[in-house]
């Protein structure tokens, strides 16, 4: 379950070379040459980022970024557009419709790559390939690894993205259906129940693994990734250290 990227671009050339950085960033990539094409590919899956070309045979990127950002379910979409047009006007409109950034051909594939890792940072940290750390806990998206002060957890895949989402935004908390969108998809059929089974081992996993009220219950609403439990485990590491023993606090 490697992050999602639909690159729009229709010189060959340049989807090649793209293609070949994006996967080595740790993305799965799916191409579009046109429009349409980009169009019906959102339509199956929601991508984790759309690079879309400005100049596209038929319908333009503009275009489609219009049609994108009138629909509910593209509405937040990251987008970074993509131009040999480098006059200003039109990458204030480009912005104006709602491109997330705007990158001016001919760029550099390791600037590019920056952004594509700075929108997905600020828009959706979940899919970002960086690992993430809230106190004792840390989570490594490229080697699909969790691991409490150093010791890696047992996590099914769908535990392991859970976790992601839950721990991307910490504090944050997510309704059943947020996070069926996000963990299973938002073309996949999930019931409630389903989500609070996953919850249950996710937690049994990290109560397992030394690392119990990370994931709270937040009532009548859904869950949240407390921040002070998962910090608790460093201090408690450090004590247990201190006091020349392992746990200790309580
Ligand atoms: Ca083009």
């Amino acid at each position: 379950m490697r992050p999602l990227v639909l690159l729009v671009e229709d010189e060959t050339g340049i989807a090649e070379l793209l293609a070949l950085n994006l996967r080595h960033e740790g993305f799965d990539v799916r191409h579009a040459a046109t429009a349409e094409e980009a169009a019906a590919a959102v339509d199956q899956v929601l991508p984790a980022l759309v690079l879309l070309d400005w100049m596209l045979p038929g319908a333009s990127g503009v275009d489609l970024l219009r049609r994108w950002r009138a629909q509910a379910r593209t509405r937040d979409l990251p987008i970074i557009m993509l131009t040999a047009r480098v006059e200003e006007s039109d990458r204030v409109q480009g912005l104006d419709l709602g491109a997330d950034d705007y990158v001016a051909k001919p760029f550099s594939t390791r600037e590019l790559m920056a952004r594509v890792r700075s929108v997905l940072r600020r828009r959706a940290p979940d899919q970002a390939p960086q690992p993430l750390q809230v106190g004792g806990l840390r989570l490594h998206p490229a080697s699909r690894e969790a691991r409490v002060s150093g010791a890696l957890l047992k996590l099914g895949p769908t535990e392991f993205r859970l976790l992601q989402v839950l721990m991307a935004q910490p504090e944050r908390v997510f309704t059943r259906s947020q996070l069926i969108d996000r963990v299973w998809g938002d073309h996949v059929a999930v019931e409630d129940r389903t989500v609070d089974a996953q919850v249950k081992r996710l937690r049994d996993a990290l109560e397992t693994g030394g690392a119990q009220g990370c994931v709270q219950t937040v009532r009548g609403v859904g869950y949240r990734f407390d921040t002070a439990a998962a910090q608790q485990l460093v201090a408690a590491a450090m004590a247990g250290n201190a006091a020349g023993d392992v746990g200790g606090t309580s």
